[in-house]
């Protein structure tokens, strides 16, 4: 599994801009966005592309275009929601699945509730949008469904990753036919009794639209 965390100090300072309690919604909203932008960057350095020629005013020009199928990209409700504006930004050609997870509190296992993923995702590449990558469980049970309908190329895009739950990930698909790659924003200590990621930045859910 390809893992990435972001070296970069604009990142840096939006995620500690972020972490800070004191960051109202609207603020916390517009910095998620920033950093999925720059996030995806990275994220899409093997776009699937295919050659083209184009015409400029002056003579013939070799370039790319996306190649099809489109790529894929499916927030995890509800917190990965609020990462789909600065991904589009970036992918504008991009088609979107949506897929509703819960995770239960008891439990802390995910629950599908919601699933507006294509039937057929052979050839596609996915880029899975959640914030926190805390035990891994909403992560692989999002890939195994995906890898249940033929996809074999997943980037999924966090803000922040615990140790543990990028394990978990590792674990899950090692030596499975997909090719996982995990990008995140920052990569903290530890996961806590509750399964709160520690330092992190609370819940996301939360922070990004209020507690209903
Ligand atoms: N989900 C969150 O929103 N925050 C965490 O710290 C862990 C899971």
């Amino acid at each position: 599994m390809r893992i990435h965390v972001a070296d970069h100090p604009l990142i840096t300072q939006k995620l500690t801009t972020l972490r800070d309690e004191r960051t109202d919604s609207p603020t916390f909203r517009k910095l998620v966005e920033e950093l999925v932008t720059l996030l995806a960057y990275e994220a899409t350095r093997n776009l699937r592309v295919r050659p083209v020629t184009v015409q400029t005013p002056v003579a013939l020009a070799e370039g790319v275009a996306i190649a099809e199928p489109k790529p894929l990209i499916v927030p995890i409700l509800r917190a990965g929601l609020g990462m789909l504006e600065g991904m589009t930004r970036l992918l504008p050609l991009a088609e979107v699945g949506f897929l509703g997870m819960v995770r239960d509190e008891e439990t802390l296992q995910p629950r599908t509730y919601a699933d507006r993923i294509p039937e057929d995702l052979s050839g596609r590449q996915v880029f899975l949008l959640d914030p926190m990558l805390a035990t891994g469980g909403t992560l692989v049970h999002a890939i195994d469904l995906l890898l249940s309908r033929g996809a074999s190329d997943v980037v999924a895009i966090t803000i922040l990753a615990a140790p543990e739950g990028l394990a978990h990930v590792e674990e899950s698909f090692a030596g499975k036919p997909v090719d996982v790659a995990v990008m995140t924003a920052g990569l903290d200590l530890k996961l806590n009794e509750k399964g709160y990621i520690v330092p992190g930045l609370g819940d996301a859910g939360d922070r990004l639209y209020g507690t209903v």
